[in-house]
């Protein structure tokens, strides 16, 4: 059966950071938001929701609470014909009067040998779930080896690519497991091995090099071991291997060794940098098309106060997609934004924080850091969820329950 053309005013591809703050935010136009999941993921409290300290459920905004004045399709992006203005959805044919492209960016995997078999990614709500069920599996495993050898290689937590993702889940997660080994007597001298990984010759480069020390001195005071200016070499079952030939048994590789625009975007057309960024004009107009737009960790998007193009951060795709909604509903106006700071969480009661020029570490870091995400996440409902969350995370140790079995029902 044929399907007629159906018609929308703007049609936003992505329901992430960038594409729902334009939606929401959007005035006096009509906005559809394409997107594979119903939510936006707040991702700043992926490794929280990972290590169980936060009920992965309020990581994520609903896009229908969210954005109430919008349409949601919920579907997949197959294609864009930028002469014809349509985009594909699930089959569905869609014609657009502008279309902001905000489709962010993907987990950049190399060529490594045994990366892709035995890498597990951080990315996604599923990814933080699996994360910590694997890490709780591990756990258990351990508690059931006979031979001191196996027990060691479950209790060996690789990552690789210390970036935020990175350095704040390994922080969340050995927290977990330091928690957990309360209900495992016969772990509780074991020994545990967290290791992390970088190309750079610091963790954490992308924040000032006071802060990103202290994380290192902090992470290292509690046994963590730090290989920067080393890569992955090849990773098995039962081993990996770094580049300098440290060979690590484990059984738990993690990648968090940085994203990559969304691959889709090279199949339309549209202008793109060496990265496979869209390019954007001051006003956030794709190069040679009037009527689309890009934002986010998808778009190179130039900023007149840096005079730099933004970073794949949150708080710039927040601050593009402010601007784009104004400019879809009046004249266009150049995009410019100063950042105000960086922060992160090193696990409990530890984080850093750079705000305004100052630099805070340990316990105000870590409220500054929370207090932050708390103003930045949408819906007052969300977040007192997640602070009924964090209190209980006070008062009570962390939840050890692997549920695997979720989404995996055995049916009749
Ligand atoms: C683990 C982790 C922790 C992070 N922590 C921080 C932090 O602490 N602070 C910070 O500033 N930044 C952080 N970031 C970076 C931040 O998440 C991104 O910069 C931000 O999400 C970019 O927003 P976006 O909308 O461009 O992309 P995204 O938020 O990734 O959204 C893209 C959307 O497009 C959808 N999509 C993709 N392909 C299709 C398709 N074919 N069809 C339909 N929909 C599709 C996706 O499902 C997604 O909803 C973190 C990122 C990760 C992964």
């Amino acid at each position: 059966m044929k399907r007629s053309l159906e018609e929308r005013d703007v049609l936003i591809l992505g329901g992430g950071f960038a594409g729902a703050y334009v939606a929401r935010l959007l005035r006096g136009r009509e906005a559809t938001i394409v997107s594979r999941e119903n939510f936006m993921l707040y991702t700043p409290l992926l490794p929280e929701a990972a290590s169980g300290t936060l009920e992965p459920r309020h990581a994520v905004v609903p896009l229908r609470v969210m954005c109430p004045r919008s349409e949601l399709l919920l579907g997949t992006i197959d294609g864009v014909d930028l002469e014809a203005r349509t985009a594909s959805v699930d089959g569905r044919t869609i014609r657009w009067n502008d279309l902001v492209v905000a489709l962010g960016a993907v987990p950049r995997t190399l060529p490594i040998p045994g990366l892709r078999e035995h890498g597990l990614s951080f990315k996604t709500l599923a990814d933080a779930i699996n994360l910590r069920n694997h890490v709780l599996q591990r756990l258990e495993a351990a508690d059931a080896a006979l031979e001191e050898q196996e027990r060691d290689r479950h209790l060996t937590f690789v990552f690789v690519g210390a970036g935020y993702a990175g350095v704040e889940a390994l922080a969340e997660l050995s927290d977990l497991v330091e928690d957990a080994l309360r209900w495992y007597p016969r772990l509780r001298e074991a020994r545990r091995r967290w290791v992390l990984v970088d190309a750079a010759p610091r963790i954490l480069s992308e924040i000032p090099s006071k802060l990103g020390d202290y994380a290192a001195r902090e992470l290292a005071a509690r046994g963590i071991e730090i290989h920067v200016g080393t890569t992955l070499a090849s990773a098995a079952a039962e081993e990996v291997v770094l580049g300098d030939g440290t060979r690590i048994p484990t059984r738990t590789l993690v990648w968090t060794a940085g994203v990559t625009p969304n691959p889709l975007l090279r199949e339309w057309g549209l202008p793109l940098d060496e990265r496979g960024r869209v390019e954007v004009d001051d006003v956030l107009r794709v190069r040679g098309h009037e009527h689309v737009w890009a934002l986010g960790d998808c778009a190179r998007v130039p900023n007149t106060r840096s005079e730099q193009p933004d970073p794949p951060t949150c708080q710039h795709a927040l601050r593009q997609a402010r601007r784009l909604a104004k400019n879809l509903a009046g004249e266009p106006e150049p995009y410019g934004y100063r950042m105000l700071g960086q922060v992160a969480t090193l696990g409990r009661h530890k984080g850093i924080a750079e705000v305004l020029g100052l630099r805070l570490r340990g316990f105000p870091g870590w409220w500054v850091t929370r207090t932050y995400h708390l103003y930045q996440l949408p819906l007052v409902q969300r977040k007192f969820r997640v602070v009924v969350d964090w209190t209980v995370a006070l008062f009570f140790r962390r939840d050890i329950a692997e549920l695997g079995q979720l989404g995996h029902p055995e049916g009749l």
